[in-house]
């Protein structure tokens, strides 16, 4: 990503993401996002956050980029 990407966020907290992403991540209009914090980034992935392991949409941690569920972690503390 260049410098051609940058966006300002206005005053309702929205921000545009420009057209190269949108179609470099096939993202159209009406399409879910979800975002997250890594370290000192925003990450937008397309759709929803799932769990790593099962593919559950409840999330309770997150590993670095990864998601899980409480029940995945529970299986993995009782390994
Ligand atoms: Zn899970």
């Amino acid at each position: 990503m260049g410098k051609g990407n940058l966006s300002k966020i206005d005053n309702l907290g929205r921000v545009v993401i420009p057209k190269s992403i949108r179609k470099a991540l096939n993202i159209e209009h009406n399409d879910e996002i979800s975002m997250y914090v890594d370290g000192e980034s925003l990450v937008i992935n397309k759709g929803y956050r799932v769990c790593t392991l099962c593919g559950s949409k409840v999330i309770k941690h997150q590993i670095g980029a990864k998601f899980l569920c409480d029940k995945c972690v529970k299986n993995i503390k009782d390994l």
